[in-house]
């Protein structure tokens, strides 16, 4: 069917996912597409305040901190915006509870049997998934439960591919079942650290699927060597930049009360005033049902949800995921970022998992502590999962205060707090069921298209990477 370029598409949402699907559909010729974004600010979780110290002022991470060389969606949008990752280098330590270095990664320690082992387990896993897991990494989720893998390539030119690989459907176990099926238990002690404590959950919760669309071999690896990318003005500012460069900029500040789909139409009231469109891109949380989030709202809250809709997407879950911001005492400050590894296992929850130190040399800036809040066991379903209480924000911040002060590091002041609706996604069961080919048949549907997280990944790259993929299919 021939394009019409004069569409008007409504994207709701300023996030990555939402700057990104206008920047790729601008790119494609549209001109009429509006995004609407409910705050004063674009980047949604890229979100990197001000702060001025002694160095002057300086932005630091509340939300998003980095990336890898692969991240090539978020490489687009860089080109588009005239930005590049010219952060501060990412340096990490490790400490045990009680305040001690932890070793577990020196590199000296590394002929323990333990650690050989773990270093087979790694290089195996790496050829499995490069060959009986062909098709792991391609972006987006579809095909994948039923044995298959349909998108694009992980490569610079993102070429299509597809094909049939009736091992992915061992994808939707848990990551921990899924490493002990495939012999490398492990590999978990390697993933863990950009998994666990940057508030992706635990791997007996999380579907393999997820852990390794983020996490593939190679990203793995630069995790691992520290081959990463951070951005000098924050990660928001690459969304402010692409933002700035479109040409019809995110309005700002939208209050959208209605969205209605009739006569072919889509219809969205924004701070009391209705517009019409002739499609919809939907980039915020695609849940319904209660949120036990301050910012984040219910699809049902404002669209006219389907049955199909509702029942869908009132199986998805998302993290608690918070952020606290403080200044410590200059001479308190630490030398490097801490990871503590005990506090990514689940009896630890609300328990600080990382503090970070984004700039050397510079006493008075923020450091920022990192905590999840609740954890699916096991035996349960996702209705008791959902039905169970979750460990309490400001409990979790008390812990987290505790916390910093029992590492030498106590807070002389909190200066920001954010407390985010991260990483939305299904379980196994769901994972397992189809529900990724169920709302992949429902794209286009009333005119309406998913993007976002939890369509892909809940990482800038997977996120800008899947708006690109909708475009490109349906554009
Ligand atoms: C603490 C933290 C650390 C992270 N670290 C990294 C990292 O190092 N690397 C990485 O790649 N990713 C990281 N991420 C994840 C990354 O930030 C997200 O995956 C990405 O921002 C998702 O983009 P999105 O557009 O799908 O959603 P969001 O970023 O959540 O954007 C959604 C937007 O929609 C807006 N919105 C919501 N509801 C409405 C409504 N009703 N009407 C209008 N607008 C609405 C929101 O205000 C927001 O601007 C991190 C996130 C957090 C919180």
């Amino acid at each position: 069917m021939a394009k019409n370029l004069d569409e008007r598409i409504a994207i709701i949402g300023g996030g990555p996912a939402g700057i990104s699907a206008g920047m790729y559909l601008q790119l494609k010729g549209y001109k009429n597409y509006t995004i609407f974004e409910k705050t004063d600010h674009v980047g949604g979780k890229c979100h990197s305040p001000h702060c001025v110290g002694k160095g002057g002022d300086r932005r630091y991470e509340m939300g998003a901190i980095m990336g890898v060389p692969s991240y090539f969606a978020v490489h687009d949008v860089e080109q588009f915006a005239g930005v590049t990752h010219d952060g501060p280098k990412l340096q990490r330590a490790y400490k045990n509870l009680d305040g001690s270095p932890d070793t577990r990664f020196d590199k000296k320690l590394w002929r323990i049997p333990h650690l050989l082992k773990l270093k087979k387990q790694i290089k195996k896993f790496g050829e499995l998934l490069e060959s009986e897991y062909k098709g792991y990494d391609v972006a987006g989720h579809r095909g994948v439960c039923e044995g298959r893998y349909e998108g694009f390539a992980v490569t610079p030119g993102r070429e299509p591919v597809s094909g049939k690989n009736e091992n992915l459907k061992n994808l939707s176990m848990p990551f921990d079942e899924f490493t002990k099926m495939v012999g490398c238990p492990l590999v978990q002690e390697i993933w863990i650290g950009p998994f666990t404590s940057f508030g992706y959950g635990y791997f007996d919760e999380i579907p393999a699927a997820y852990v390794l669309k983020y996490l593939d071999f190679r990203t793995m690896m630069d995790f691992v060597k520290v081959n990463l990318w951070t951005w000098k003005e924050g990660t928001q500012s690459i969304y402010e930049a692409a933002n700035a460069k479109l040409a019809n900029p995110a309005r700002l500040n939208q209050n959208i009360t209605k969205i209605e789909r009739r006569d072919g139409k889509v219809f969205v009231t924004a701070n009391g005033k209705e517009e019409e469109f002739d499609k919809l891109i939907l980039t915020t949380p695609l849940q319904v049902g209660e949120i036990k989030n301050p910012v984040a709202q219910g699809l049902d809250t404002y669209l006219d949800v389907t049955e199909q809709e509702r029942a869908l997407f009132s199986r998805i879950d998302y993290e608690r995921y918070d952020t606290m911001a403080f200044i410590t005492k200059p001479e308190c400050y630490p030398d490097t970022s801490y990871y503590i590894m005990r506090n990514m296992e689940p009896d630890r929850l609300g328990h600080v998992m990382v503090f970070y130190r984004r700039w050397a040399n510079e006493p008075d800036q923020p450091l920022v502590t990192y905590v999840l809040r609740k954890h699916k066991d096991k035996n349960e379903t996702v209705e008791q999962y959902k039905a169970k209480p979750e460990v309490g924000y400001e409990e979790a911040k008390a812990m987290a205060l505790k916390d910093i002060e029992d590492f030498g590091v106590p807070a002389t002041k909190v200066i920001y707090e954010f407390q985010t609706y991260y990483f939305p996604h299904v379980f196994s069961e769901d994972y397992a069921n189809g529900w990724y080919e169920k709302v992949e048949a429902m794209q286009g549907k009333l005119n309406t298209f998913y993007a976002g997280e939890v369509m892909s990944f809940g990482d800038m790259d997977e996120t800008v990477e899947y708006s690109r993929d909708l475009v490109e299919r349906f554009f």
